[in-house]
């Protein structure tokens, strides 16, 4: 719980939201400025603001409800498609310092772009950096 955190303050009860699903781990509620119809997020109910902080069994609970609840989101909508995802850090667009997946339904035709629209630099890397890069990740997921 952060005093000054407001899904911790949706968590409590203390802000009222339109609640999706619920179980021990996480809370799933729609979100209060959506970018399309059914726009839900997914929180843990420990307050941990990066993915890299969070206990394995929230994490797995976090990640399990997205896959989960992204088809029921997407039918409860009549959607045609969804884009799931997170902004993990402030550069990466995080306001909200609670982890939270969005599950953002699409339609055919509204004008959105595709994850890779998030980004617009293309960084034109050669083979071997390619590589280093690679082994990298490599090494610190070990
Ligand atoms: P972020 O940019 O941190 O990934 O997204 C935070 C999300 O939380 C935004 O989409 C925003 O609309 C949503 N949000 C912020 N405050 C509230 C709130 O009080 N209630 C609900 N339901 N959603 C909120
Ligand atoms: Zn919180």
């Amino acid at each position: 719980m952060s005093e000054d955190c407001v899904f911790c303050h949706i968590l409590d009860g203390e802000i009222p939201a339109r609640v999706v699903y619920e179980d021990d781990n996480v809370l799933a509620f729609l979100d209060a400025n959506p970018l399309s119809r059914g726009h839900t997020l997914v929180v843990p109910k420990a307050h941990h603001e990066r993915i890299d902080d969070l206990p394995t069994a929230d994490r797995n609970a976090v990640f399990e409800t997205l896959g989960r609840l992204a088809p029921s989101v997407e039918a409860a909508v009549d959607a045609d498609g969804v884009n799931v995802g997170m902004n993990d850090g402030k550069a990466a667009g995080q306001e909200v310092p609670h982890v939270h997946g969005h599950i953002v339904p699409r339609f055919e035709g509204d004008g959105g772009g595709a994850i890779h629209s998030i980004v617009r630099t293309r960084p034109d890397l050669p083979d071997d950096e390619l590589d280093t890069i690679a082994a990298g990740i490599r090494g610190a997921a070990e």
